[in-house]
């Protein structure tokens, strides 16, 4: 049975439509995780079956020819499938799923008679060769091509595609309900500066893995999680196999039932095995490089970890993605981001480009110069919520504004000898001082998430067990000491 479209749906449909009418022979249409692109895929195949046309969709895996193939044929359509020697292979039907692979290696020796009439082109925003020499045939002989994207911002796209067709936001499905919302924490910046890019203009994969592989980097991504998504099932993306293990490691070794998987393993059954085990519940942390964003669809998952720092919009767009399918018992994801993506690439109800990269600018297509008029994220130095607002919708914590440091007296609140950290902390002294921090957050109506970042700020580095230390009074030291930290935090805001 075809179920009924949603309103943007049938508005993609029929802008689509009347682009083809005004001679747009190679739309894009940008379809976000949760906005149904099969069921559009579909509705426009039905459309064109009508009036009996052939038409194709090419898919770029084995994986998503299955999917492909059970939805069309759900929806009552004849479907014959053009991959290796697959079982469906029948050319006389209207509605053909084809793999790029395999339709690539045919298509000179096809003939037009069997030729599509209309060509759906899944994940669009990769495009081999074989796509691009089918789509010249196709502009070349009248044929329509719909490209569909939740992430249509490739350099050079638009010198194949002449329209990009957009209907629906991330922002706008969150706000319907068909996605949950998403909170962002930053609680790290690392520092890349030399890190070496790589000829897709990204990060080296090992040289990012260096600075992230870092032993307190580490350690930090399991405390934070332990702090903000306790319980929830996560998915951690690593910068490269051994980091993502060595991470994998670290939950377990905190008694986490977590998992590791990779692309380039051989074992295609060990990994299902392990994504199925993610998706019961029986594994609560799965860790991966790059192999969890496309195709990988757990609706559970309630946490994504960014522990893989990149500059592409698309990746980072994919990585959020992961956790905001709705789900029962699920009110939303968190994202705890570890590697400045949210405030490099934007929160996930960010604006997206509104435009297909015409391959000739050089700009990229990062936010810095995508949205200048748009207020900019940036994380909560209490807690590492990142938002745009000035008081920090999570904890609470209210940045000083910068009048306030010319009306204290500085140098009274500057680091002296007897308020100075410690080169080396004991562990009674650290919890003392935390418990001194918590006790003034409490006091102030924030959240103890303050406390352990200013403790960390100022000592280095935070207690153990941080939920079973008691808050005590501040003292005159440490009041001094917050005092400091506020101004400090202050200039750095000023500054920048
Ligand atoms: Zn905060």
């Amino acid at each position: 049975m075809t179920q009924e479209l949603r309103t943007y749906q049938s508005e993609a449909l029929s802008q689509l439509r009347q682009g083809i009418r005004q001679g747009s022979m190679a739309q894009l249409l940008m379809a976000p995780t949760g906005s149904g692109k099969t069921t559009i895929a579909s509705a426009i195949k039905q459309g064109a079956c009508a009036k009996g046309k052939k038409a194709f969709f090419i898919v770029d895996s084995l994986e998503l020819v299955d999917q492909a193939v059970k939805r069309f044929m759900d929806d009552g359509m004849w479907v014959g499938v053009i991959q290796g020697d697959h079982i469906m292979t029948n050319y006389a039907a209207p509605v053909q799923v084809a793999t790029i692979q395999t339709l690539g290696r045919r298509w000179r020796q096809m003939p037009d008679s069997i030729r599509p009439d209309l060509l759906i082109i899944d994940e669009a925003h990769v495009l081999h060769q074989a796509h691009e020499d089918i789509i010249s045939w196709c502009k070349d002989n009248g044929v329509p091509v719909i490209g569909l994207s939740a992430t249509p911002f490739r350099k050079g796209l638009g010198k194949i595609f002449d329209r990009l067709v957009v209907t629906i936001t991330t922002a706008d499905l969150m706000d319907d309900g068909y996605l949950c919302r998403a909170k962002c924490y930053a609680p790290n910046i690392p520092n890349l500066k030399g890190v070496k890019t790589n000829s897709s203009g990204d990060w080296d994969a090992d040289a990012v893995a260096e600075v992230m592989g870092e032993n307190g980097l580490m350690g930090d991504v399991v405390e934070q999680w332990l702090k903000l998504a306790e319980g929830r099932q996560t998915i951690v993306f690593a910068a490269n196999v051994a980091h993502s293990r060595a991470l994998c490691d670290r939950f377990q070794q905190v008694g986490i039932a977590a998992a590791h998987v990779d692309g380039y393993e051989t074992d295609k059954e060990g990994r299902t095995e392990k994504i199925n085990a993610f998706r019961r519940g029986d594994i609560q942390v799965l860790c991966n490089v790059a192999v969890l964003t496309k195709g990988f669809d757990a609706p559970e998952t309630a946490c994504v970890v960014l522990a893989r720092p990149t500059k592409s919009l698309m990746l980072h767009i994919q990585m959020i993605g992961r956790g905001l399918r709705t789900a029962n018992e699920k009110s939303d994801c968190i994202i705890i981001d570890h590697a400045g993506n949210c405030l490099r690439n934007g929160l996930p109800d960010s604006r997206l480009p509104q435009e297909l990269h015409d391959g000739k600018s050089t700009r990229n297509l990062d936010r810095k110069e995508r949205e200048i008029k748009e207020p900019v994220e940036k994380p909560c130095v209490s807690c590492g919520f990142v938002s745009t607002k000035h008081v920090c919708p999570s904890c609470g914590f209210k940045p000083e504004v910068r009048q306030d440091v010319e009306v204290v007296d500085g140098d009274l609140y500057e680091i002296t000898k007897d308020n100075a950290p410690k080169e080396k902390w004991g562990t009674e002294e650290l919890a003392s001082l935390y418990a001194e921090l918590k006790g003034y957050a409490r006091a102030k109506g924030m959240k103890d998430g303050w406390a352990f970042h200013q403790c960390r700020e100022y000592a280095g580095r935070a207690p153990r067990n941080t939920n079973q230390i008691a808050p005590s009074a501040p003292s005159q030291k440490t009041l001094s000491i917050i005092r400091h930290l506020n101004i400090k935090n202050a200039k750095r805001r000023a500054a920048a």
